[in-house]
């Protein structure tokens, strides 16, 4: 390959000398053989510093945490006071502990690499001769690139073919304004920005552009920099801040503890060595150690279930806020409807016809087309050369590559036997208008055989305010405002029946126009398209109603298009008419309480623009609510910042979009959102499980080493006993709830405030009263085995290990929901809890019965009757609170899940 790579100062050479550089052509591209050659040859679009963190350092890491420098203190502590057997014990649990965090950590890496790897970007080049979609990464010196508005520019290039491309270059630059770009060869000294190239990571706001893509990966401007500056690896989210404050809160109440035992043990002039050690057991036993590893796991396992549901997580903030979504602003087009358009009417000037392609020919389906046949010509010619589907892919392809309302056209125009490839051959494009949400028109400029032509589409009422004069048959008459007003209620009139409505002009010129050729055009006629509510739409809609979250429908369509399908598909009640348009909206500046009031009151919003979205977004979040909104076109990228939830559309998205936005939606349905709200609540559950799980283990501990040491000295837990309470066994079931699925009415309470603690006081009072039944277990135990079996203090200690091990596994079945069943609920029915049941006592199993862990963890072999007690105690805490479960079953007093705190 002759190519000297970088390639220096590309905007100041010939576009002919760049191309010869880069061997490449300017309408063929890359042959896709010589693209992948240069693929290996230059390597991957991507960055060289986005390595992951090795597995040796993961190992590693699980070593680095306070409890674990505390208990080698203790190991090694135990080895000079030649206690072997304990420090050999010790060892074992810190590096089975490591053990268990490297692999769940592992799995963690491994859900959220599936979920990146959902998350590939993808950019349209010519190769061949032939438009394609490659991964980005693919992308390579030589590659023509296609851009166009939304787009986010995956490699450096100069621009060989423009129409009014306008770049936001703020990543590169800082600076905000849309930067216009030109394809003249420059002899300044453009170096980081020049207008006549684009670059990685900058987003195109207007226009499209082709382009010769000249540098990829680290040896593009943004990759330059971002090599120099490095990647910021940290991400905590609220959810890590929260955990966080919780864990420290428990090191409080351990010190407390500890201070309280260590002082009343020197006031009792108890040993030193005794006082020390069951220090540590208190630090050991109060240190929730799986809790910060198990909220990942289950984080990460339940963003993997979400994408698996279409909704693809890109911040991990944002699944906890997800859960405390109450209101959904979404868009109309594709998320609520199928976004699969047919022709439904034709109206024209002088006639109207109700329409439907079949077999791929054009049917009438009462009155023929005599009258309107010149429209009907004009309209599909329109239709076909103000039209960015390409021409040269097939027609499966067509819907992947195009906006559907275009697909629909060519169909249309292919139906009513229009020559689409030999029209847009004579009438070859010249200049381009592209559409935009703001104007809702897109217009084209052609030079044909013998002058040029203006061809336009878009929204019936911008489109009219362009025109001049109509066409009604071979003539063409004036178009007064009684014909405009009658062409404007025949669009309302259609758009009541749910059609969505494009109308059509054109004009002719001899001479080549100026740049400002949309005006005095000649109108056509308008087409309605049908594009029905999916099918799955209604039944979401009112899930998200009964969990009390609020569905406002923002779009860019006819205000009775839209009312249409909101009341279709259960935004708004059948006699509910309220619809604001966007043209009533005042500017936010001046919106008075009224209005704001009226905003809050309704439920649907059309013909709005963009920034009156972003607008809308913030009269909700000013009145309190946590807003989700979706989004699609580059313009969208501010409101969908600003919402607490930003959505972007997967299949129909912009780019830029999808880079903005906090989920990205697979199949755009808005039933993907409903599902991906009880998902987020449903991992939020499951946290919030194992939490109170873990914490009111762990503060049975505390309880029971502080008791033991005021009223049973003998029988005191060694630290050993609790360090394989708590870092063993307590964190498979942890585990299992924290990849458990959600009980059955997730999704019929009201949302949860993301910003509260995830343990409420109401929480905290259930963890205390959970912790002192598993205490009082364990005391009565004790005093069972006193009473009836044996004073042995060996024994009774045995006694309280074992009650304290099963009254603890036994007490993952306390985490079902009050408003569950006893025997069939979501904790029985997780099979991750059984498993972890059996793995746990069979750990137990094989500690007792084989004879160096028995003497490590001071255990002997105990007497039936000893067992008997250990049974009946440790059963108790589960009998009880199910028992208070059946009694209560209506009336939440004990229940952390209640109707309104989940
Ligand atoms: P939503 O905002 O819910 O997705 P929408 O797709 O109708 O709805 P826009 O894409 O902003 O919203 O379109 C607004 C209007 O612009 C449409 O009602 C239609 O009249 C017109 N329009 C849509 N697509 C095109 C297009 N490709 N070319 C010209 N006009 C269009």
């Amino acid at each position: 390959m002759e190519i000297r790579y970088p390639l220096k100062a590309a905007y100041s050479q010939k576009i002919e000398s760049l191309l010869n550089a880069l061997s490449t052509d300017v309408n063929d591209g890359l042959s896709t053989v010589e693209a992948s050659l240069r693929s290996k040859y230059f390597g991957l679009n991507i960055y060289k510093s986005q390595k992951r963190k090795s597995l040796w350092v993961m190992a590693f890491e699980q070593f680095n945490s306070p409890i674990v420098y505390l208990l080698l203190v203790a190991g090694f502590a135990s080895l000079y006071f030649k206690n072997q057997a304990e420090a050999v014990a010790i060892f074992i649990v810190i590096v089975v502990n490591a053990m268990i965090g490297f692999f769940m950590e592992l799995q963690a890496r491994i859900s959220m690499r599936a979920l990146r790897d959902m998350d590939i970007s993808f950019s349209r080049v010519i190769r061949g001769g032939k438009s394609c979609e490659i991964p980005s990464e693919q992308l390579t010196p030589g590659d023509l690139l296609l851009l166009e508005a939304g787009d986010v520019v995956s490699g450096d290039g100069r621009i060989v073919l423009i129409n009014g491309l306008q770049v936001d270059e703020s990543p590169l630059t800082g600076e905000s304004f849309p930067v216009i770009k030109t394809i003249e060869t420059l002899n300044d000294d453009g170096t980081a920005a020049a207008k006549n190239m684009v670059y990685k990571g900058t987003a195109v706001m207007n226009g499209n552009a082709r382009v010769i893509i000249t540098a990829i990966a680290e040896h593009t401007e943004l990759g330059k920099i971002s090599e120099m500056v490095g990647r910021s690896t940290s991400t905590q989210t609220p959810l890590d801040l929260k955990i966080s404050k919780l864990t420290k809160k428990l090191i409080w109440i351990t010190l407390v503890m500890t201070g309280i035992f260590a002082i009343s043990g020197v006031i009792e002039r108890k040993p030193w060595l005794q006082i020390l050690e069951t220090s540590i057991a208190l630090a050991v036993a109060a240190f929730p150690e799986g809790l910060p590893i198990v909220a990942t796991v289950a984080l990460a396992y339940g963003m993997l279930l979400m994408a698996r549901k279409n909704a693809i997580v890109k911040k991990l903030s944002s699944v906890e806020t997800l859960g405390g979504v109450n209101v959904i602003l979404t868009d109309k087009t594709g998320t609520l409807t199928e976004n699969k358009i047919f022709v439904e009417v034709l109206s024209f000037p002088s006639q109207e016809l109700d329409v439907s392609i079949k077999n791929g020919l054009l049917e009438f389906k009462k009155s023929g087309i005599e009258k309107s046949r010149e429209n009907l010509l004009l309209l599909t010619r329109i239709g076909s050369l103000c039209n960015n589907v390409p021409l040269n892919v097939s027609d499966k392809d067509k819907k992947s590559f195009g906006d559907p309302i275009e697909v629909a056209l060519l169909i249309l125009a292919d139906a009513a036997g229009y020559p689409v490839k030999n029209t847009t051959e004579e009438f070859k494009r010249i200049a381009e208008m592209p559409f935009s949400s703001e104007t809702k028109l897109m217009c084209t400029l052609h030079k044909g055989i013998d002058g040029f032509l203006v061809s336009a589409k878009g929204s019936v009422e911008s489109l009219l305010l362009k025109c001049k004069s109509m066409q009604s048959g071979n003539a063409i008459g004036d178009l007064n405002n009684d014909e405009r007003r009658k062409i404007l209620l025949n669009a309302e009139r259609l758009s009541a029946l749910g059609l969505r409505v494009l109308a059509f002009a054109y004009l002719s010129y001899t001479e080549r126009p100026g740049d400002d050729y949309l005006h005095d055009l000649t109108y056509v006629g308008m087409v309605g398209f049908l594009d029905p509510p999916r099918t799955d739409i209604k039944d979401a809609i009112s899930a998200c109603h009964s969990a009390g979250i609020k569905i406002v429908m923002i779009t860019g369509d006819h205000p009775m298009t839209a009312l249409n399908i909101a009341k279709k598909v259960g935004i708004t009640a059948a006699d509910d008419n309220k619809v604001i348009a966007g043209s009533e909206l005042p500017e936010i500046e001046s919106l008075e309480e009224e209005w704001k009031e009226r905003i809050l009151s309704t439920s649907v919003f059309a013909r709005t623009t963009p920034k009156q979205k972003l607008e809308i977004v913030d009269v909700y979040q000013k009145a309190g609510f946590i807003v989700a909104m979706t989004g699609d076109g580059v313009n969208d990228a501010p409101a969908l910042k600003k919402a607490d939830v930003g959505i972007a559309m997967g299949l129909r998205g912009t780019q830029v979009a999808k880079e903005t936005a906090s989920i990205v939606l697979k199949d755009d349905s808005f039933s993907s959102i409903s599902q991906a709200v009880a998902q987020g609540r449903e991992i939020f559950q499951n946290i919030q499980r194992f939490v109170i799980y873990l914490v009111s283990c762990n503060l049975s501990e505390i309880f029971i080493v502080t008791l033991l040491g005021f009223l049973a000295d003998g029988a005191m837990l060694f630290p050993l006993q609790i360090l394989f309470l708590n870092m063993v066994t307590d964190v498979f079931p942890a585990l299992a709830l924290g990849l458990g699925k959600g009980d059955t009415t997730v999704m019929q309470r009201p949302p949860r405030d993301p910003k509260l603690d995830i343990i409420s006081n109401r929480n905290w009072l259930v963890i205390l009263i959970y912790a002192l039944i598993i205490t009082g277990s364990v005391l009565l135990a004790i005093y069972l085995c006193k009473i009836y079996v044996t004073a042995d203090v060996r024994v009774l200690n045995n006694v309280a290990f074992l009650t304290l091990a099963a009254a603890q596994l036994f007490h993952v079945f306390n985490m079902s929901s009050l408003h569950s069943g006893i025997a069939k609920n979501e904790v029985t029915r997780n099979r991750f809890v059984w498993l972890a049941l059996l793995l746990c006592f069979l750990l137990i199993a094989v500690v007792y019965f084989f004879p160096k862990s028995r003497a490590a963890l001071n255990l002997n072999l105990i007497s039936h009757q000893a067992w008997l007690t250990v049974l009946i105690a440790s059963i108790l805490p589960i009998l009880l609170v199910q028992l208070h479960k059946i009694v209560f079953k209506k009336r939440v007093v004990l229940g952390h899940f209640s109707k309104t705190d989940n």
